[in-house]
């Protein structure tokens, strides 16, 4: 098996980067070729059709028939152009990823016969039946109804990929429930739309439409396809489950500084040409800290269309990776003892009359404005805290929580100076003092002067999990495999269930005969107040943060299949449905998928591991064991017997230490199936999951330290799982 290993370091080093070329002179010749925008749109619509479409698109309501026919035909002659023979509803289920079945466009002219035509309908575009019995719904299907449909959500444009029309869909059960992350997002995008709609209205009353944006960062792992197809962790939970570190790995920080493989540039150009054709505005590339981890990340977009962005954008990373002889990790944490990946989620709310709701403005009545957005942003991640870090977490993304340059498992909010000092001047003063109001009825902020970018890099905190940037707010915490719908719906919702009840404080003082500019200070002066657990500038990976947070009540909890539990907290279930985004039936479901996926991923990785060690580690170690036993008898029998004491004492020694690695190995895998056989059984999901989390997780770790240990000391030669030098600096 060794020489496996030693052909693959062969092959992969002499691998040279691909030539990519452009495929048009102009990037505007290719951009959005495959996506049906509306400037495609009006070669193969009527302008009517196209104004139906953009003004559902904008109430949120759904096509009539006609024009969804009228849609069809000419999504049909699109795709056909350029090469599709099958379409597909894509959607979003409840397991990371998207899901899709191919229909070719064929069907019979009149009955069965022999004539067939190209079919596609406004009723095959508006709504399918996919046999999802498969797809996990939490018992939903089976309480309420066994069948769901998917749904098109004309928000997000169809696109061709291969030989396929994709028509971006939510699933949903026939009674109604959500059966995928999109449909409850788009409820929450709704939600915010009103509710900051409402609130706006407090500054200018002809602001229609709040849209959420979104600007996710993507990070990444390299490595080469050889090393990838001989490690069967790699292969099968998208992460290292052994492995002794590197002697070098990121000390010298000379990866994220250094100039970027040839072979990975050509990876990137290729791939973001890729992305180019299906209107993605991939910006920035670059290195991330860790060898062979980078980062890509587009121009910020709405929200639906962002996450759907992001979506594909993790298939084409996988398919155009192939072509480079990659492939991509997207796990959170690949190596252990290096920085992980994350998404970073950059969001913010702007209206259609062009407003930034997170920028600070040029005006007394701007910043009041700015200012309003902020704090109730503020009250809803302290509420709402446990909320948000359930909804990022996951069995992959807690090995990256709390470790290097991750933020920690604890929610709270970065400002940075100017900000904080704002705020703290604020709850000080009287708000007569913070508000004059002149005889001629004009405002006058008496709070400092916000200038417009407040915050250089310096200032930024990368330990904090939400932290302010200038003009929005980068939730930090997503992993990097996630579907940012679960974080994003949660953020909107979480913001427009405060900013509803914002309004409703405001509203009832402005009653009782108070200013409004009073009446939103006063409001605004107890939220600082109240939130103020949630405000932290320093270390997150120090203890006493850990400590301190616990006093300030915000959620600590570690346990994944815990953490889940916010979920179906009071407060949580009562913010969902207030909002219309979940009812506490889907809310429960939801937790039930999370539990059995957890479960399933750790199974998994249980699994592997002890396939790993039994089946590579141990033969591995055993065989260099019988060798040194060997050189130890020889000496013996060559040598007298005091001099061959002396001469095999360190082979000897070397042979217990394998010994001792062995059986401990052994003994714990052992243990943590019988461990596992103990908790299959559990037929509750949170005990299950809670069994698996307690007392099969803990194996990990000790098995893994044996191993590693072994790693150490077995002859590289004959050692046939790719090190982490190997995975981590070839390329
Ligand atoms: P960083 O310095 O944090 O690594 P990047 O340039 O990698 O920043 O990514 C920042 C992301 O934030 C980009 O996707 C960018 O388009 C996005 N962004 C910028 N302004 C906004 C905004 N107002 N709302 C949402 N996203 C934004
Ligand atoms: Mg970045």
């Amino acid at each position: 098996m060794s020489i496996l290993r030693f052909k693959v370091v062969e092959e992969a080093f002499k691998k040279k980067a691909i030539d990519v070329q452009a495929p048009a002179k102009c990037m505007s010749e290719f951009y959005g070729k495959y996506v049906f925008s509306y400037s495609v749109m009006k070669k193969y619509l009527s302008k009517d059709t196209i104004n139906i479409i953009k003004d559902a698109v904008e109430k949120g309501c759904t096509l009539d028939r006609s024009v969804a026919d009228h849609v069809a035909a000419g999504m049909k002659l699109w795709a056909m152009e350029l090469g599709a023979t099958h379409y597909t509803h894509w959607f979003q289920p409840l397991t990371d990823g998207t899901a899709q079945k191919h229909d070719s466009f064929i069907d019979y002219v009149d009955g069965p016969g022999e004539n067939i035509t190209e079919e596609f309908s406004g009723k095959l575009l508006a709504q399918q039946e996919p046999d999802a019995s498969s797809f996990p719904s939490g018992g939903i299907r089976s309480t309420f109804e066994a069948r769901g449909y998917t749904a098109w959500d004309p928000s997000s444009p169809a696109f061709v990929m291969d030989d396929t029309l994709c028509i971006p869909t939510i699933f949903i059960s026939y009674t109604g429930e959500s059966l995928d992350l999109k449909a409850p997002l788009l409820k929450a995008l709704n939600a915010i739309d009103k509710a900051a709609c409402d609130v706006c209205h407090y500054f200018d009353p002809h602001v229609k439409k709040v849209s959420s944006f979104l600007g996710w960062e993507q990070e990444y792992f390299l490595v080469d396809e050889g090393f990838y197809a001989i490690r069967p962790d790699l292969l099968l939970t998208g992460r290292t489950l052994l492995g002794h570190e590197s002697a070098k790995n990121q000390q010298l920080e000379d990866h994220y500084f250094g100039s970027i493989p040839t072979r990975v540039t050509a990876y990137m150009k290729d791939l973001e040409f890729e992305a180019y054709k299906y209107g993605i505005p991939l910006k920035t590339r670059h290195n991330e800290v860790a060898p062979n981890q980078f980062e890509l990340a587009p121009i910020y977009n709405e929200t639906n269309l962002s996450i759907d962005q992001n979506l594909l954008i993790m298939l084409l990373m996988k398919k155009v990776a192939r072509r480079h002889g990659f492939r991509v990790l997207l796990h959170e944490k690949p190596f252990a003892g290096i920085n992980g990946s994350g998404k970073h989620c950059n969001w913010s709310i702007g209206t259609d009359t062009g407003v930034e709701l997170l920028t600070p403005g040029k005006t007394p009545e701007e910043n009041l404005r700015f200012i309003t957005f902020l704090i109730n942003t503020l009250m809803a991640v302290y509420k709402y805290n446990g909320l948000l870090k359930a909804s990022i977490s996951s069995a992959s993304n807690v090995h990256r929580l709390g470790a290097h340059e991750a933020p920690p498992a604890i929610i709270s909010a970065f400002l940075g100076t100017q900000i904080n000092d704002i705020l703290d001047n604020m709850e000080k003063s009287t708000t007569e003092k913070i508000i004059i109001l002149d005889k001629k009825k004009k405002l006058r902020l008496g709070i400092a002067h916000i200038p417009e970018v407040m915050l250089d890099n310096t200032d930024r905190n990368r330990t904090s999990p939400f932290a302010f940037t200038g003009n929005r707010f980068e939730f930090r915490a997503v992993g990097s495999s996630a579907n940012c719908s679960s974080a994003m719906t949660a953020l909107n919702a979480a913001v427009a269930a405060q900013l509803t009840d914002f309004k409703a404080s405001v509203d009832a003082k402005i009653e009782k005969g108070e200013a409004k500019e009073k009446a939103i200070m006063d409001v605004l002066k107890v939220y600082i107040k109240m939130s103020k657990p949630i405000r932290f500038e320093g270390n997150g990976y120090s203890q006493a943060w850990k400590e301190e947070a616990q006093k300030r009540g915000l959620d600590c909890e570690t346990s994944v299949p815990d953490i889940f539990k916010a979920y179906t907290s009071e407060e949580t279930v009562n913010m969902f449905v207030s909002t219309g985004v979940l009812s506490r039936k889907e809310l429960e479901a939801r937790n039930e998928v999370k539990w059995e996926t957890y479960t399933k991923k750790i199974q998994i990785e249980a699994r592997v591991l002890g396939d790993l060690t039994i089946n590579h580690v141990i033969p591995t170690a055993t065989r260099y064991q019988s060798l040194l036993l060997d050189n130890v008898c020889k000496i013996k029998s060559v040598y007298p017997a005091e001099k061959s004491e002396e001469l095999s004492a360190m082979n000897a020694s070397l042979v217990e230490d394998i010994a001792k690695h062995v059986k401990a190995v052994k003994s714990n895998v052992n243990a943590m199936i019988e461990a596992r056989k103990v908790a299959n059984k559990i037929t509750d999901e949170y005990q299950k999951a809670v069994a698996y989390h307690d007392n099969v997780v803990p194996y990990f770790e000790v098995i893994r330290y044996h191993a590693d240990k072994l790693e150490l000391i077995v002859d590289d030669e004959m050692w046939s799982l790719p090190k982490y030098r190997e995975l981590l600096f070839i390329r």
